[in-house]
């Protein structure tokens, strides 16, 4: 199905995202991981595609085999900044031929020996948007920054480019990950006007461990809010417990998100199932009563 029908229906869609294993040999790990995750019915799985398009074949194979062996209705991901229009045609190929019609069109980062070259035709996400929609088969989304995206002067700025991809008709944006969800909801009311009307879905990610968080933080430029960093610096060195609490947190921002009328929650699974499975089953009567309201 492709997501923007699936975006149609009305309850808020539950999904998750995955990504390549940096070496071929441990690909049959992620299906595992997605063989336990599979019973909590997402409505799709997202498949990341390698920083300058270094798991491009693989994005392809596990997003078909999702969607082919497992039943489960799949997102790949694509970027574009160090890519050809013949590289990017291939992708979409191997998509199409594999079933796999949904697609998260990015720039990518562009590696620091690569800034500074143009790029054409893909110098933007928008650029590949264009390309993706024209041949008509996608459903197309976007990412988008509710804290704005780190290259920006700011956010205002940053929206009024997200204006740009989302004029070119997305069925769909993904957020990055944030941790306060009031920032996503002034992030909304700004869209909104600005006229951006696409599906917003919210992306989760469950704290696993202090160091990843803090660089993740540094790459994407998130806020931790203080309730957040009280819960990282007091559990820091007791795993389990920052697991627990961590798990905790993100069931706490989903249900609120949820609560709100969030168009749908994607959970950056980091290829872990527990987490991910534990937060999902403790919101089964939520989940079973959703409507959209947004
Ligand atoms: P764009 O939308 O092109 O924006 C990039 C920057 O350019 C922004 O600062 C924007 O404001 C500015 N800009 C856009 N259009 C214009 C314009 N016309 N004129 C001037 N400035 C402009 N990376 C991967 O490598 N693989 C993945 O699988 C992947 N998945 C992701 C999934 C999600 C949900 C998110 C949020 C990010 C993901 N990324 C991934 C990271 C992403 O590739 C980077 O954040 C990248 O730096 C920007 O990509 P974009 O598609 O948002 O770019």
């Amino acid at each position: 199905m492709l997501v923007r029908d699936l975006l149609k229906e009305k309850k808020p869609s539950i999904s998750f995202e995955v990504f390549p294993p940096k070496r071929d040999l441990d690909i049959e790990g992620i299906f595992e991981t997605i063989d336990q995750l599979k019973d909590l019915e997402p409505d799709f799985i997202s498949v990341t595609y390698g920083a300058g398009g270094t798991s491009k074949d693989l994005t392809v194979d596990i997003a078909s085999r999702v969607k082919k062996e497992m039943g489960i209705e799949t997102i790949a991901h694509l970027t574009c900044a160090t890519s050809s229009v013949e590289e990017v045609n291939a992708t979409l190929d191997g998509l199409d031929q594999a079933g796999v019609h949904n697609v998260l069109a990015l720039r990518g980062d562009i590696p620091p020996e690569r800034r500074g070259e143009v790029n054409k035709p893909f110098t933007y996400a928008s650029d590949l948007i264009s390309h993706v929609k024209d041949r008509g088969t996608y459903s197309v989304g976007g990412a988008c920054y509710p804290e704005g995206h780190l290259e920006s002067s700011d956010l205002e700025a940053d929206i009024r480019n997200l204006k740009k991809k989302a004029d070119l008709g997305l069925d769909f944006l993904i957020t990055q990950l944030f941790y306060d969800n009031e920032t996503l909801f002034r992030f909304k009311d700004r869209l909104e006007s600005h006229g951006i009307q696409t599906p917003l879905i919210a992306g989760i990610l469950p704290v696993l461990n202090k160091k990843q968080i803090i660089r993740i933080q540094q790459l994407s430029g998130c806020t931790l809010p203080k309730k957040f960093l009280r819960i990282l610096n007091r559990y820091e060195h007791d795993p389990a417990a920052l697991k627990e609490a961590g798990t905790a947190y993100a069931t706490e921002q989903i249900i609120d998100l949820l609560s709100w009328g969030v168009d749908g929650v994607h959970i950056y699974t980091m290829n872990k199932a527990e987490t991910t499975r534990r937060i999902v089953e403790s919101i089964g009567s939520i989940r079973k009563n959703l409507v959209r309201t947004l």
